[in-house]
């Protein structure tokens, strides 16, 4: 099985290659081909299983073909693909591994989490991005704040779920739930399941695809 076989554009498996990948791992082959078909899933996967091309590499696919793909470069460009992560190491993380995936197509990204000054990543809002990894908490500053808009998100993944839920996120992630779109794909991460992580899942994903490694 290669990553061309698993349904990603030429652009995309050659930013792979590149990157030292040749063979899916178990999560990937079953999560790329699940995700491009547009339906909600819910992956129990651990860190180091490479959850993270798993659904990166599709949601690159996603947003750069098709109608939907971008049209412009300018700053009106709205928030595609919201990225949600327990923590800035996770988040910065998952944002280089969108850049490197992504560095053939014209998708823009950016990263914004707690701790650090909030100007600078107002800014970066501003100019237009396709694909928005965050931290809830700084999310939610930027949402009470005005500075971010995300009114046209497509595709929401919530990483290592479980996490999010043991750190107290839940309340934030309610509040960014309820300002999405209603009609979006939605996928959902995460090492454990507790009847917590179940009810989330219940009330978030439709009709979802379930794999597990
Ligand atoms: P993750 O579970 O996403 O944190 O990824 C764990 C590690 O596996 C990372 O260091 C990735 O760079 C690496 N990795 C992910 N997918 C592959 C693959 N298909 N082939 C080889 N290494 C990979």
């Amino acid at each position: 099985m290669s990553f061309a076989q698993l349904g990603l554009s030429a652009d995309i498996v050659r930013a792979v290659t590149e990157h030292g990948y040749t063979v899916p791992t178990p999560i990937q082959a079953q999560a790329i081909p699940a995700v491009l078909l547009g339906g909600d899933l819910l992956a129990g996967a651990q860190t180091g299983t490479g959850k993270t091309a798993g659904f990166t590499l599709p949601i690159l696919h996603r947003l750069s073909t098709g109608a939907a793909a971008p049209t412009t470069n300018t700053a009106t460009r709205p928030i595609r693909a919201l990225i949600l992560t327990p923590t800035r190491e996770l988040a910065a993380q998952v944002e280089e591994s969108v850049r490197t995936y992504g560095k053939y197509l014209k998708l823009t990204s950016a990263v914004i989490f707690g701790g650090v000054g909030i100007n600078p990543q107002i800014k970066l809002l501003k100019h237009g991005v396709d694909i928005l990894v965050a931290t809830p908490g700084r999310l939610l500053d930027h949402m009470q704040q005005g500075t971010v808009n995300l009114s046209q998100v497509e595709i929401l993944i919530l990483d290592e779920a479980d996490r999010m839920l043991d750190m107290g996120f839940i309340k934030d992630i309610k509040k960014i739930l309820a300002v999405l779109p209603k009609k979006r794909q939605n996928l959902l991460f995460s090492a454990t399941f507790s009847e917590e992580i179940k009810t989330l899942a219940d009330g978030l994903l439709n009709a979802p695809a379930m794999i597990e490694v």
